[in-house]
């Protein structure tokens, strides 16, 4: 039943009947984990036949004829650019294919725009008097990171199903040359599972910005991670759209392959418009001889092809729908109609948002710590640890087994409901 719609005597029984169910469920001594957005062990072990890839020294050879062993190739063998390549449509000369985190090379980029600017600024963004990001929110932790830990002022907008709200971007991007950059994570976005539309990013590529050097840092990180063979949503092409509108340099694009094969040892790449390349080269070449060629033509010689990668990212989908169905099945039954939670069931990706009543997260997130079960903090999804309204709360399904997230979920409902009922009673 409605929570909004008991009377006071019915929702006070309604919190009794919440906190037995609670102490029952604090007494199993639970130990569980839903904070962490990363594969499970059966997951990786799929790709462990990648570890025999390399059997004799020929193996270890790029097709170029270059020793993979040995130093060089800054940007990345040819075959590792094509395999990005095909994945993304994004032409093998815009490609740097380089270690095995994409996050580096975001912090890197940001890093190297302040000690040096882009293209196009007129001096590094580090000596400007003040330098801003558009952060949508709910987002990604480590992206805030990046920018606070590099003394950038964070700006929220709001996330919508559509993606950030643009009305609200263009208008500061139009108005504020001190907003140099903004996090996207265009595709089952981090924490929503939100895909930006085609709208969306058209007029990310044809908006006006007061900075000349403005940056989009276009995380592509969960570009093929669908979990429903029939149901992909589909992102357009903002090199397309931003070459259309005359602001290809606006682009600095990142994806790895973190969660397709090994998140502590895959392969990450970085792709720009020829004059961002020819700028960001240079100085990563003062930073290293090349990254490891041995693991880039490992993946090519396991994946071979874009479609032996989507092939196998349905079968990391059949261990991974599981788990998001344990978690709106019990949303559903646990929450449904209640009218103090909302979340999303996204087509892919690796995270379920879950929306508690205003002001009801960080209690929910304590009670589910006394009973043993751990979330992603309340806050990390926003700029600074602060959810304004004090609501989103990440789930990360992908980890834990089927049985301990069933009782995670289980614990999480309950805390969810016992915080909202607590604070109705309080403010009634
Ligand atoms: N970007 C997003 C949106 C993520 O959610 C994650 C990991 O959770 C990363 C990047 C990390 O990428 P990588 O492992 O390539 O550093």
């Amino acid at each position: 039943m409605n929570y909004f719609q008991m009377s006071r005597e019915e929702l006070a029984a309604e919190k009794n009947k919440l906190q037995m169910e609670y102490d029952s469920l604090c007494r199993r001594e639970l130990s569980l984990d839903l904070s962490r957005g990363k594969p499970s062990k059966k997951q990786i072990d799929i790709v462990m036949p990648m570890m025999n890839c390399l059997e004799s020294v020929e193996d270890c050879f790029s097709e170029n004829g270059f020793d993979c062993r040995n130093y060089g190739i800054l940007d990345g063998i040819p075959e590792a650019k094509r395999l990005f390549s095909e994945l993304f449509g994004i032409p093998m000369k815009n490609i740097i294919v380089a270690g095995n985190s994409s996050l580096n090379l975001m912090y890197d980029a940001v890093a190297r725009a302040m000690l040096y600017g882009v293209v196009g600024s007129e001096r590094p963004w580090g000596k400007e008097v003040k330098v801003k990001f558009i952060c949508p929110v709910p987002g990604y932790d480590r992206h805030f990171a990046v920018t606070e830990s590099l003394g950038v002022e964070m700006i929220n907008v709001k996330m919508t199903p559509t993606g950030p709200d643009m009305d609200e971007v263009e208008r500061l991007v139009a108005s504020d040359a001190s907003i140099k950059g903004m996090w996207c994570n265009p595709k089952y976005s981090n924490p929503d599972g939100f895909t930006y539309s085609d709208e969306t990013v058209e007029r990310l590529a044809s908006m006006k910005t007061a900075a000349p050097d403005f940056r989009i840092f276009w995380d592509n990180a969960y570009a093929i991670h669908e979990l429903y063979e029939d149901r992909a949503d589909v992102l357009a092409d903002i090199f397309k759209l931003c070459d259309k509108y005359g602001t290809s340099d606006r682009v600095f694009y990142f994806a790895s392959t973190s969660k397709i094969s090994f998140p502590g040892a895959g392969v990450a790449m970085m792709a720009a418009s020829d004059d961002n390349l020819v700028q960001i080269k240079k100085i990563m070449t003062v930073q290293t001889i090349g990254h490891d060629k041995v693991n880039q033509i490992r993946h090519v010689k396991y994946f071979k092809n874009a479609a032996n990668v989507m092939d196998h990212m349905m079968v990391l989908a059949e261990v991974l729908r599981p788990k998001f169905d344990i978690v709106d099945r019990v949303l559903t039954n646990e929450l449904g109609g209640t009218g103090v939670a909302h979340w999303n069931k996204p087509n892919g990706g690796y995270f379920v948002s879950l929306y508690t009543e205003k002001g009801c997260a960080k209690r929910t997130y304590e009670l589910c710590a006394d009973a043993g079960v751990t979330l992603t903090k309340v806050g990390a999804t926003y700029p600074y640890g602060i959810d304004p309204d004090d609501s989103n709360i990440r789930i990360a399904p992908s980890f834990p087994t089927e049985s301990d997230l069933e009782a995670a979920m289980k614990v999480l409902t309950v805390s969810v409901k016992l915080a909202a009922a607590e604070k109705l009673l309080a403010n009634a």
